[in-house]
């Protein structure tokens, strides 16, 4: 890739190290960026500095903030008695969208795969246990309809049931292995109307 000279070569490489960016999109981002004014240039580097720098886990939900509370966890509007369980910020995300839930959120960041080596120990489900010792009326587990999914939804289930607070799971509608960022909104407003009781 040299004839692109070291500088350039050295962008695209970069670029195209990030998932989902193959070596044409790198290169013609890279082109993209160079005929920049420098100004925004500037802009688009602090902004990834910055939010690398200062992006943490909320101390309550777990979801990727730059506060210790996030936004949903210190809003006195939202339901604190209700949690939904989400694989990932993205999921999280999919659902505020909707603009029709008032609960809070747990971010697992992860489900449980057996098959990847991926136990209830490496995602966030002890402190998931810890907020249920709080006053929480309902669980609604939204974790994708993967198999995994699927293995997370049972295996979180078991462990509330004996406290006696109420699980649901959000309804199928949800397509088999959808990841849930890219189900439309009322979709997923469906499949949270609809949950069941487990
Ligand atoms: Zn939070």
């Amino acid at each position: 890739m040299d004839y692109y000279g070291s500088q350039l070569s050295r962008l695209i490489e970069q670029l195209s190290s990030l998932p989902g960016i193959g070596s044409k999109t790198a290169q013609r981002l890279a082109f993209h960026i160079v005929n920049m004014p420098v100004e925004k240039v500037q802009a688009l580097a602090d902004s990834i500095i910055d939010a690398k720098k200062n992006v943490r886990y909320c101390r309550e939900c777990f979801t990727m903030t730059d506060q210790e509370l996030c936004p949903i966890c210190s809003n006195p509007r939202r339901n604190h008695r209700m949690i939904m369980v989400v694989e990932n910020t993205r999921d999280l995300a999919a659902y505020e969208k909707t603009g029709k839930y008032d609960g809070v959120y747990h971010v697992l960041h992860g489900a449980i795969s057996p098959m990847l080596g991926i136990g209830p120990g490496d995602i966030r489900l002890k402190e998931l246990m810890t907020r249920l010792q709080g006053d929480v009326d309902e669980v609604i587990i939204a974790t994708n309809s993967s198999l995994e999914g699927e293995t997370t939804a049972m295996y979180i289930s078991k462990l509330i049931k004996p406290t006696g607070i109420k699980v649901s799971r959000i309804a199928s509608g949800v397509p088999v292995g959808g990841d849930l960022e890219y189900i439309d909104e009322v979709t997923l407003l469906r499949a949270l109307e609809g949950r069941i009781e487990l």
